[in-house]
């Protein structure tokens, strides 16, 4: 055991607010996961929520741990000291459960990390009776859970405010019964929106496509998504506050979930159907509330600005004396009391996302809005005073030409433009920040059928971009890196043998070259490979509520 690790634990928990303690005495005991630093992790909301509705369940105990930083991972090595919780420094081998939330595949290699270090065996089929059973949740692996399927004993499928106490009565009543692990498991076979990967086999076609994926025994061929259709029931906002966060001077309140415009590349608009919305008087409430620690409200959301009373919700704030921050506003629903809220806030910058630069490609992904709603809105932010605007793009996108991308440059330079002439008289003139994003198509979207651009494609469309506006002032530009983007497609969209492929690069230190060269797996094939309609997708049996007909026309609707 480390004093060096204890004391920082102590530090950081020195700095929160809000953590929950509780006794451990006869309680099931929890350790949720992030698989990645406690700034990343404490910065995601469904982290916060998680944590506070199982410490609520009066027989649970919810303690947090993180991915340690480097040096904190070599103290953990040369002291030989097993991973720990924040909260009561136990080691997490101690634990009954550990829940992994997880938001983003890049992220999938991390989950190998923590259970290393926690001196837990990585695949689930070396893990026996005396190991704690491990979990996982959260928007990737609601997507596609098959690439983790071998280190995770269970998947909660969707949103897990209602499922997860229905999982724990199952595991309580398992254990008062001392039922053996693979009892617990089966046990859990009704419960709609839960997974059990051990109990799925999977067969494969000569071409390396998916022939069927049969369950074992009780357990159903689909998993039906879960989401919660009173969300007021819940109340989602940030729990801990703590200096080490990006979001550190706010205080955080989901709004809605979900998004009525489902554009085609983005799995938002999909796997989170139906929209649905807080009612005011709640999340004032609650605004209210969150006001006595920060004196800044962020507003989350998938699409922020189609909340019906946003203009209304953001005055109030002010009106209590706080701020408010919203992180993306739709470019057609912009609306002027919103922004003069933004600006009487301090922001500097608000962020647009026209996601591509001609129409016609607007309209082959189905974003809704139009070149005109851009310069438009980027005219009443500069208007309002707030100088600099940030703007989204994606390349590689389906039906994507060379054009497009020159259509991106006409933008911004249009956009700038308009900027100019709005602001003319005013001593300061802003910025203009590009952030580029490889597109990655989704499972449960219209595009999933559809590959990943080439790297070098990427790259080239990138330096276009970049040559074509670097002469130009005020503007930057910055990007992902497109070999990122190949991992992640490789992630989305792999089935349970890619597991195997994070297994190598967990072990070559993150090295995914050597990983792709060691084993016997073409990462290609899952990656940039065109597939067919009638093709078995490794997430076919997650019902998110969609046809996959629809997606296909709306797939197929997009090309035309
Ligand atoms: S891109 Fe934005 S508006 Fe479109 S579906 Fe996703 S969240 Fe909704």
């Amino acid at each position: 055991m480390s004093w060096s690790l204890i004391n920082n634990a102590r530090k950081v928990l020195i700095q929160e607010r809000g953590t929950i303690k509780k006794a451990r005495g006869g309680k099931i005991t929890v350790a949720i996961a992030y698989p990645n630093l406690y700034y990343i992790g404490m910065s995601n909301l469904g982290f916060h929520t998680i944590y506070y509705h199982l410490n609520s369940l009066p027989d649970v105990l919810c303690e947090r741990v993180f991915l340690p930083d480097k040096d904190e991972c070599l103290i953990y090595s040369s002291t030989n000291t097993a991973l720990f919780t924040l909260e009561s420094q136990k080691p997490l081998y101690q634990f009954d459960i550990i829940a992994f939330s997880i938001s983003f595949e890049n992220d999938y290699i991390n989950i190998l990390k923590i259970l290393d270090l926690a001196r837990i065996p990585l695949e689930r089929r070396e893990r026996n009776n005396g190991y704690p059973l491990i979990i996982a949740g959260g928007v990737a692996s609601s997507l596609n859970p098959e690439p983790v399927s071998d280190f995770i004993d269970i998947f909660v499928i969707g949103e897990g405010e209602e499922v997860v106490p229905e999982l724990f009565v199952s595991y309580k009543k398992g254990v008062e019964n001392g039922y053996k692990k693979d009892e617990i498991l089966e046990g859990m076979a009704d419960i709609v929106g839960v997974y059990v990967p051990g109990y799925y086999t999977v067969d494969y076609k000569t071409d390396g496509t998916i022939m069927d994926f049969e369950p074992k025994g009780r357990f159903p061929k689909k998993i039906k998504k879960r989401w919660v259709k009173g969300i007021d029931k819940f109340k989602t906002h940030s729990v801990i506050l703590t200096p080490n966060t990006e979001f550190s001077n706010m205080f955080l309140i989901e709004i809605s979930r979900g998004c009525k415009w489902s554009c085609r590349f983005c799995a938002a608009g999909f796997i989170y159907r139906p929209y649905r919305k807080r009612g005011l008087g709640n999340l004032g409430e609650t605004a209210i509330n969150g006001l006595k620690d920060k004196d800044k409200i962020g507003l989350v959301g998938a699409a922020v600005s189609d909340y019906h009373m946003l203009p209304e919700l953001c005055e109030l704030i002010l009106a209590r004396g706080g701020k408010v921050s919203l992180a993306s506003l739709r470019a057609d629903s912009l609306d002027d009391r919103v922004v003069r809220c933004l600006k009487a806030s301090g922001h500097k910058t608000i962020s647009l996302a026209p996601e591509v630069g001609s129409e016609r490609l607007r309209e082959v992904i189905g974003k809704k809005i139009t070149e005109e709603d851009v310069l438009r809105a980027a005219e009443t932010i500069i208007r309002s005073d707030i100088l600099n605007l940030k703007l989204y793009f994606l390349i590689g996108l389906p039906a994507e030409t060379l054009e497009d991308i020159e259509e991106i440059i006409h933008l911004v330079k249009k956009i700038k433009h308009r900027i100019l002439e709005t602001s003319r008289g005013k001593k300061r003139l802003g910025r203009v920040t590009l952030s580029i994003n490889s597109f990655i198509p989704k499972p449960a979207t219209p595009f999933q059928w559809h590959p990943f651009d080439d790297i070098k494609s990427l790259n080239n469309k990138l330096k276009v971009i970049r040559n074509a506006l670097k002469k130009e002032g005020n503007i930057t530009v910055i990007s992902d890196l497109p070999k990122w983007g190949y991992v992640q497609s490789l992630l989305s969209r792999g089935d349970r043998r890619v597991g195997r492929i994070i297994l190598a690069a967990y072990k070559f230190g993150g090295d995914w070259k050597r990983a792709f060269r060691e084993t016997d797996i073409n990462p290609d094939f899952y990656v940039y490979r065109q597939r067919y309609f009638e093709e078995i997708f490794p997430w076919d049996f997650i019902d998110h509520g969609i046809r996959k007909e629809h997606l296909f026309a709306e797939y197929q609707k997009a090309l035309r």
